[in-house]
C-alpha cells in the first residue's frame, strides 16, 4: 500500500493581504473559519503565522493561544503548526509561542536570501529555538531553503538538539533561494534518506509552482503543502476562492498518483506524533501557564526595572483571563512602543 499524504494547509503566511486575496484570513476568527473548510476538505495539518487585526505581522503568544484554542475545538484532531519565521517578530520573540504547546513549529535551520531581505536564522538562534521546542514537546518541521540547512538539521539530530525521526520540509521558487528544480528535490530527498532513515518529507512551491511541487512531492513519495501563504492564485486568470479550495484541489490530485489523503490518525502516526484526543482542558492550562512562565524569563530583567509585582495567580476561576492579562503587562512593560500591544 501506498503511504497516505498529509495536506499541510498554510492558511496565512506573513505576506499575502486582504488586497492580494480577499480570501486570505487575517483574524482569529477568520482563521479558524478557513482552517475548519480546510480540514474538511482534506487537510490534516494547518501551519499557522497570526496578522494584527490590520494585516500586519505579530508574533503575538495570545493571539497564537487563541487560535489554538479556536482549532482544537472545530477542527478535532488535526495538527497545528506554529511558524517561527523570522517576518513576525525579532530574535528570541520567534518562540514566545511555542511554550502554547502546539504539536509542532517550524524552524529554519539556516540562513539565506529572500526576495527583499537576508533570512536571518544565525546559529544561537536556531539551538535556542529548537531547545524551546524539546522543552515543551513541539516537534520541528525543519523548514530548508537551501542545501546547507539539510545538512545542519541532521547534524543537530544526530548531537540529539532536534528529536528524531525529522520532519523536513523543502522549500521551492523563493525569489533569490531555491528555483523549482526536480534535479534538486530528488537529491534532496535521497540525502535525506540516506542520511536520516525514518524521516518524513513534504514539498512546498511558491505561487504558480505550489501545484509543480504537489505532484512531484506525490510522485516521490512525500507529503504536500498548500494553501494561501505560498500561492493567492488559481490560475494565471483567476485568484484561488479558499484555503478549503486548494486542499480539494490537492486531495483530488492524490488519486492520479496512486495516493490518498491521510486521516488525522495516519498524518500523526506518520509524524510519529500522538493521537489526539488528551486531557485537552489540563494541557491548555498548562501551556498558557508555561506561556507565561516564558514570558517572565525572557524578560524578567527587564521586569526588574519597571519594577512589576511578581506573579501571583488567583486561585481557580479567571485564571485564563488572569494569565492574558498578565501576559499584555508584561507585553507593555517590556515594550513601551507598544502600550499594551497583544490585540
Ligand atoms: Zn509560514
Amino acid at each position: 500500500m501506498t503511504t497516505p499524504c498529509i495536506i499541510t494547509v498554510a492558511i496565512t503566511g506573513s505576506v499575502p493581504r486582504k488586497e492580494n486575496n480577499p480570501a486570505v484570513p487575517i483574524t482569529v476568527v477568520e482563521q479558524v473559519e478557513s482552517t475548519q473548510a480546510a480540514f474538511e476538505a482534506g487537510a490534516t495539518l494547518a501551519h499557522c503565522h497570526v496578522r494584527n487585526d490590520d494585516g500586519s505581522t505579530t508574533s503575538d503568544p495570545e493571539k497564537f493561544g487563541r487560535l489554538l484554542e479556536g482549532l482544537r475545538k472545530h477542527c478535532p484532531g488535526m495538527i497545528v503548526q506554529f511558524s517561527t519565521g523570522g517576518r513576525s517578530g525579532q530574535g528570541a520573540e520567534r518562540g514566545g509561542m511555542i511554550a502554547l504547546r502546539p504539536e509542532m513549529a517550524s524552524l529554519a535551520t539556516g540562513s539565506c536570501n529572500f526576495p527583499l531581505r537576508i533570512y536571518e536564522n544565525p546559529p544561537e538562534l536556531i539551538r535556542m529555538l529548537a531547545d524551546l521546542m524539546r522543552e515543551h514537546d513541539v516537534k520541528p518541521e525543519i523548514e530548508v531553503f537551501d542545501l546547507s540547512m539539510l545538512y545542519q538539521a541532521i547534524a543537530l539530530s544526530d548531537e540529539g538538539v532536534i528529536g528524531k525521526p525529522l520532519h523536513v520540509q523543502f522549500v521551492f521558487g523563493v525569489k533569490n533561494a531555491l528555483p523549482v528544480s526536480r534535479d534538486a528535490l530528488e537529491f534532496f530527498v535521497g540525502q535525506l534518506a540516506k542520511l536520516a532513515p525514518g524521516a518524513t518529507w513534504t514539498g512546498a512551491g511558491i505561487g504558480r509552482d505550489q501545484i509543480t511541487l504537489n505532484r512531484w512531492s506525490l510522485e516521490l513519495g512525500g507529503h504536500c503543502r498548500t494553501g494561501l501563504e505560498d500561492n493567492v492564485r488559481w490560475d494565471a486568470e483567476t485568484l484561488a476562492p479558499s484555503n478549503a479550495a486548494l486542499v480539494a484541489r490537492v486531495a483530488e490530485l492524490c488519486g492520479e498518483y496512486g495516493r490518498r489523503p491521510a486521516t488525522v490518525a495516519e498524518a500523526r502516526a506518520l509524524l510519529s506524533l500522538p493521537e489526539a484526543g488528551w486531557g485537552g482542558g489540563r494541557r491548555a492550562w498548562a501551556s498558557a501557564k508555561a506561556c507565561v512562565a516564558f514570558l517572565e524569563r525572557r524578560f524578567c530583567s527587564r521586569l526588574d526595572r519597571h519594577g512589576s509585582p511578581p506573579p501571583n495567580p488567583p486561585p481557580s476561576r479567571g485564571r485564563a483571563f488572569w494569565l492574558c492579562d498578565r501576559a499584555r503587562s508584561l507585553r507593555a512593560a517590556t515594550h513601551p512602543s507598544k502600550g499594551n500591544g497583544f490585540r
